[in-house]
């Protein structure tokens, strides 16, 4: 693996996001990956989905009560890598599995709609700087929410096309 890779991430100060209520430290390097979809409007372009990001941290902090936006990572529809909770912090994403896992999520709803080949490879660019960089187990599992939990997320389509992400 080439120890040099590395991905554009659009960071939290760039898209406003206000500061977290508390951090908790994820022990590294994390053993799973947790695809996620928002379930939401499928965002085009960075300013609409930077103000898609901020809707979604304000509901996850206000509506469901979470110290910050749920997720570690989101992927836009426009294939940017946008910082949620980011590396080494435990997110609020999976139920129960929390605390070995990072949480990426797709900025849409990918029940009817296949993720872009560009989504997908930003994906795996961001995992594979994750590993180079020490954050994330090279012998990581990757798995969709519904493997974890009772719920359709990340879409039929999306856990689909996750088969098809491979890892060096
Ligand atoms: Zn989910």
């Amino acid at each position: 693996m080439d120890l040099r890779v590395t991905v554009e991430v659009v960071t939290r100060e760039q898209w406003g996001a206000v500061a977290p209520r508390c951090r908790e430290t994820l022990k590294c390097p994390a053993q799973r990956v947790v695809i996620h979809h928002t379930a939401l409007l499928h965002c085009r372009g960075i300013r609409e989905c930077m103000d898609q990001l901020i809707h979604i941290q304000t509901m996850h902090m206000q509506d469901r009560n979470f110290d910050d936006i749920g997720y570690n990572f989101l992927i836009g529809g426009d294939c940017t890598v946008y910082e949620g909770r980011g590396w080494g912090v435990v997110g609020a994403h999976t139920k129960d599995n929390n605390h070995d896992s990072l949480g990426i999520a797709f900025m849409g709803n990918f029940n009817n709609e296949s993720p872009s080949p560009a989504a997908l490879s930003s994906v795996k660019q961001l995992l594979q700087c994750g590993v180079s960089q020490g954050h994330l187990h090279p012998g990581f599992t990757l798995l969709g929410h519904r493997d974890l939990g009772d719920t359709e997320c990340p879409g039929e389509r999306l856990y689909a096309a996750l088969k098809h992400l491979k890892f060096p």
